[in-house]
């Protein structure tokens, strides 16, 4: 069952060439058999946080064991997840007590934690998807860790994630992060369940996901203390490289994981889909857009170079559209330039058309967005 080593900073998860990184931590990682929380082993993973964060690396942290805290401290059957109402209860009980063991810890490394709970709808919904992106990079542009989990009390069964491997490669995308960790019991993907089948072997690198990666699928977890199989783990694989982030599958019950991993420790690693293109794929795809800005040839240009909409260069907003909508970027010439996500409904958007960026907060009598459209949710065409 050996395999050669990956090293993943070799291949992009290097503080220089990996500017912010999304690690996921499962359950049975942060909780042991009594319910107790690991902190010898959460200390050592967040050393490597902190000496990552030193060289400028900016970390996103999904953590999991809420609902397996919660449990032990309710003394609920089968780990809290009898029913929905005990997963609910005990994950409300276990989130206070995981953030603030992730707090301290990252305190003691001079690091400043922030809590997002989020839901599969506030990933899914345009609108929403835009405010956690834009509070995201606001934090990691702070220096701050964000330390999020699914907020699982308030989220019904048909609206949940209920893994965060998903979760954890939508808020890599909603980040812009170039690299996701999944840290688990398992060390990877194997050809075969490693449990049953003594001829499996660890898969270290998957250039593409194919069918035939996707029929390897079936190892599980080997804890069955949280919920994300290899199933999700190839999922979130999924969604992470056609975002443009690389992700890695590794064995978290070392210590020192991540310093592990980045040394050639067990893992599987999925190649980003290349370019900046992979990650806007959606905008240029299926949705239709509602209305459309025209901008100036300044504007134009500018956003030719990767820059953002700012209301300065829009000349005139077209039709009726909400924030998170999708709307077209029509040039001077009458060409379409771009696609993206507007930051701001039609009403707002034509009151501020031309305006410049001071002048904003004024005029809507509210806290402005940064743009009309931000690059990271633009695709010129
Ligand atoms: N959100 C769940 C928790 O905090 C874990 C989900 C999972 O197992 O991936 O307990």
């Amino acid at each position: 069952m050996s395999a050669p080593a990956v090293s993943v900073d070799a291949i992009g998860f290097a503080p220089s060439t990996c500017g912010r990184l999304v690690v996921k931590v499962g359950s049975s990682l942060l909780v042991d058999a009594d319910g107790q929380v690991r902190r010898d082993w959460l200390a050592g993973l967040v050393a490597d946080l902190g000496a990552r964060a030193r060289q400028g690396q900016q970390l996103v942290v999904v953590s999991s064991g809420a609902i397996a805290l919660g449990a032990r401290r309710l003394k609920l059957p089968k780990g809290g997840r009898a029913s929905l109402e005990d997963a609910q209860a005990a994950a409300a009980t276990g989130q206070i007590a995981l953030s603030s063991v992730w707090a301290e810890l990252l305190h003691d490394q001079g690091l400043i934690a922030a809590q997002m709970l989020v839901t599969l709808d506030d990933l899914e919904d345009r609108r929403r998807y835009l405010n956690v992106s834009a509070t995201l990079d606001r934090l990691l542009r702070l220096g701050v860790v964000p330390v999020i989990n699914e907020n699982d009390s308030v989220a019904t069964e048909e609206i949940r994630f209920g893994d965060n491997d998903r979760l954890a490669a939508r808020v890599a995308s909603a980040a812009n992060a170039d690299g996701v960790v999944l840290f688990s019991d398992v060390d990877g993907l194997y050809t075969a369940n490693p449990n049953t089948n003594p001829d499996a072997e660890l898969i270290p690198l998957v250039p593409i996901i194919d069918e035939k990666i996707e029929s390897m699928a079936d190892a599980g977890s080997a804890s069955g203390m949280g919920s994300g199989g290899m199933v999700s783990k190839i999922e979130a694989a999924r969604i992470a490289t056609s975002a443009g982030a690389h992700l890695a599958i590794a064995d978290g019950r070392v210590v020192h994981p991540l310093a592990r991993l980045a040394e050639g420790g067990r893992g599987t690693l999925f190649v980003a889909q290349k370019g900046a293109a992979a990650r806007k794929a959606w905008l240029r795809g299926g949705l239709t857009a509602k209305g459309a800005i025209h901008i100036d040839s300044g504007a134009a240009q500018a956003l030719r170079e990767g820059r953002s909409l700012l209301s300065a260069g829009a000349t005139r907003v077209e039709g009726r559209f909400a924030r998170g909508d999708l709307i077209v970027v029509v040039g001077p010439d009458g060409k379409h330039i771009a696609r993206g996500l507007a930051e701001y409904g039609h009403v707002d958007a034509s009151r501020i058309v031309g305006r410049r960026s001071e002048e904003v907060g004024a005029i809507l009598g509210y806290a402005p967005r940064s743009a009309l459209v931000h690059r990271s949710h633009m695709a010129l065409l």
